[in-house]
């Protein structure tokens, strides 16, 4: 369920129990560890310990500390080690101007010398950067291509390889710089300081990303044998303790540590390879409730909705080939009354197969539970009826997305005719309110989009409740 993404465990600190620690963290749910090396002796034990081991995966790589020590030939040999089929990146490398091991100079050409290796071999980069994010970042912008192809244009190296991509591990910024990086294909890991907790005269940036970054972007790490989350603080750090670190994650953004084990080991998957693709999924799970996707298809096209993406949502991939019909989405739930509640929610408007919506709803209010609809409230226009009279009685909750106030905003962000449709989905909001369900109207949180005009309108003139979502 979880991957620790980076521990050092050729370290002394594991020489006589290696083997114990490696049971703990699989007795804890840790499916795979990787193991990223500081220098070149270290990069070959991380290259052995993957050998060795099934579950461990290595990165090769020079430290910023150990620059100094670097030359032409031990970078050779890198780029060599990085030919075995277990190493999944080159790292850690970087820069770190807080202790100036090696000088800022050195620091920086190995850390260049080293990305090219990286794009050269098709590799993503674990980077340690500290004091020196202005720095790391110019240096991994200067090996973009700009867009320049390399059939037509020669004129760098790189226009040849892609860009470069990786994971700032134990990151050090906040939740505006990592949104900055995740734009430029990176991913932000967080480690044992999050659990820390914050003081009044010194708030955890750490707790700021878990909580603003989306957990698709965030990957777990323990940085063993450093950094020890609470309780542990101060004590020899072990990948068991990955779990530590999901759970507060978990409490910051809402969601179960099952959710945020799924989502980070997806990142994990996508960056560096390892584990599986998630199988395309009619039901999924995020805290205690059971979200149902029962379409792909959609009247709408929003310029932030995924559908026609991977669609994968807090690593539950809901790429559906086949619409499933009544049945197997009944055997697919079980019992009802496991979750919270039953939601119809996937890549698609449910009201589009009202049909199915419906039988399946009288089935799960049959059996005790409980069930909400979330919809782009275009269903009267899609079915050319009034449907909401339909699902009283089998229908306890229904979101609506109102994503704007505005009626040609409205039609821009779906990519509808806003003058049909924002009308039709108010009407449909009120008949929901008329009707007397539990009804809540969601925003995307976008920087564009008044909020506050919209929540007095929901308020005043619907009578509904009103959500902003975060935009992940
Ligand atoms: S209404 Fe929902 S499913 Fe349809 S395009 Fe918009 S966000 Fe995606
Ligand atoms: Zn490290």
């Amino acid at each position: 369920m979880f991957i620790d993404s980076h521990a050092h465990l050729f370290f002394k600190d594991y020489q006589n129990d290696l083997a114990e620690v490696i049971k703990r963290a699989q007795d804890a749910g840790v499916d795979y560890i990787v193991c990223p090396g500081t220098d070149l002796p270290t990069s070959k034990q991380s290259v052995e310990l993957a050998d060795k081991y099934d579950m461990i995966y290595a990165c090769v790589g020079i430290h910023p500390h150990d620059a100094s020590k670097a030359d032409a030939k031990a970078l050779e040999e890198i780029e060599d080690l990085s030919r075995h089929p277990k190493v999944v990146a080159i790292g850690e490398i970087g820069l770190d101007y807080h202790y100036n091991y090696s000088s800022p100079e050195r620091q920086r050409e190995i850390f260049s010398s080293q990305i090219d290796i990286a794009q050269r071999r098709n590799l993503p980069v674990v980077v340690h950067s500290r004091e020196a994010e202005e720095d790391t970042i110019r240096i991994i912008e200067g090996k973009l291509n700009n867009g320049k192809s390399w059939r037509n244009n020669l004129v760098h190296e790189y226009d040849r390889y892609p860009p470069p991509k990786g994971v700032f591990h134990c990151f050090p910024g906040d939740s505006k710089l990592a949104w900055k990086l995740i734009d430029m294909g990176f991913y932000v890991s967080l480690t044992g300081p999050v659990t820390y907790g914050s003081k009044p005269n010194k708030p955890n940036s750490m707790e700021e990303v878990a909580a603003k970054v989306s957990a698709e972007h965030i990957l777990l790490e323990t940085d063993s044998p450093y950094l020890s989350p609470a309780p542990h603080r101060g004590k020899r750090n072990e990948p068991s303790y990955v779990k530590l670190i999901a759970q507060k994650i978990a409490e910051l953004q809402g969601l179960s540590v099952e959710d945020i084990g799924k989502a980070s080991s997806f990142g994990v998957h996508k960056l560096f390879g390892i584990g599986k693709y998630p199988e395309s999924a009619i039901a999924y799970r995020i805290r205690n409730s059971l979200y149902l996707n029962i379409t792909i298809r959609c009247n709408a096209d929003c310029v932030f909705c995924d559908r026609k993406g991977e669609a994968i949502v807090k690593g539950n991939n809901l790429r559906i080939t086949k619409e499933p019909n009544v049945d197997e989405i009944i055997r697919t739930i079980g019992n009802p009354k496991w979750y919270e509640e039953i939601v119809f929610c996937g890549f698609g408007e449910p009201t589009i197969r009202l049909d199915v919506l419906k039988d399946v709803a009288a089935w799960v209010k049959d059996q005790g539970g409980k069930v909400r609809l979330n919809t782009d409230g275009h269903g009267n226009i899609i079915n050319h009826r009034n449907i909401v009279p339909e699902l009283v009685g089998l229908v306890d909750s229904i979101s609506i997305s109102l994503n704007s106030m505005d009626v040609e905003q409205y039609g821009r962000l779906m990519r509808v005719d806003g003058r049909i449709f924002f009308p039709a989905m108010v009407e449909f909001a009120k008949e929901c309110v008329r009707n007397k369900f539990d009804v809540t109207m969601t925003m995307v949180d976008l920087d564009e989009v008044d909020e506050a005009k919209a929540r007095a309108f929901v308020d005043k003139e619907i009578g509904a409740k009103f959500k902003n979502r975060p935009y992940f």
